[in-house]
């Protein structure tokens, strides 16, 4: 399978955002795109740190949204760029 990417086109930017596993069937992939916050623009993509100003995205990590670094937070993963925080999975036993 060959997986779509989007990659921010702002200067020094390192955003980048992988095709989802759970795509829906049928389901365009820039949907998916402008879900998670990124922007289409005249002249490319924008992550959506930088469209919030809060990019560019200097540091990889595990933002599923902009591929920014992480901090761990009490609540989760939040990401050092747009914010965006993935919750802590429950722990199952
Ligand atoms: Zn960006
Ligand atoms: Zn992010």
């Amino acid at each position: 399978m060959i997986r779509d990417a989007v990659t921010c086109d702002r200067p020094n930017c390192l955003a980048i955002l992988l095709e989802p596993d759970s795509l829906p069937e049928g389901a365009e992939f820039e949907t998916a795109v402008t879900a998670a916050g990124w922007q289409h623009l005249s002249d490319g993509h924008a992550c959506p740190a930088c469209t919030a100003g809060t990019g560019p995205v200097l540091e990889r990590g595990e933002c599923p949204r902009c591929s920014g670094r992480t901090a761990d937070r009490p609540d989760g993963a939040r990401c050092m760029y747009c914010g965006h925080t993935v919750p802590h999975p429950t722990e199952e036993w």
